[in-house]
């Protein structure tokens, strides 16, 4: 029975999936590691870590990962795929852009964190890949819960 009891606090600890920090892993396909993520309402910002597991460089299967709202989506893939690498796919200076991380490839690793003040709890927003080709598969789902 006492064992039972100790490992009570991590079962809870580990059943607990919002949060205000998520891991997202990507790897040489165009999948992320988890296709939603659900904020708590209480997090003043959200960081976003960035992993690709893969082996191949940027420029042949990069990924990043850029937060829009679903309205906005498909507009901002559309409009990053013509930034190009070096701009990492994403349009500057536009608004609709919530957060964006850069692109990165095999090996590599990236954070963001940004403020939740602005998100609405009632909104539906979009995170995905804006590199050419992967934001109509790269995608999931971003909610303030
Ligand atoms: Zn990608």
């Amino acid at each position: 029975m006492k064992r039972l009891w100790t490992l009570f606090p991590l079962l809870l600890a580990n059943g607990a999936f919002a949060a205000c920090e998520f891991d997202v892993e990507v790897g040489d396909s165009l999948q992320f590691s988890v296709s939603e993520i659900e904020v708590e309402a209480s997090c003043e910002s959200v960081t976003i870590n960035l992993k690709h597991t893969g082996q191949l460089p940027a420029a042949a299967m990069g990924h990043n990962w850029v937060l829009t709202t679903d309205a906005d989506f498909q507009d901002v893939a559309t409009a990053g795929m013509g930034v190009g690498l070096e701009g990492n796919y994403v349009p500057s200076g536009d608004d609709r852009v919530i957060a964006a991380t850069k692109i990165i490839g095999g090996g590599e690793s990236t954070s963001i964190s940004f403020p939740t003040g602005d998100l609405d709890a009632a909104g539906s927003y979009t995170f995905f890949c804006s590199f050419p080709g992967h934001w109509s598969i790269m995608k999931g789902s971003f909610r303030i819960v």
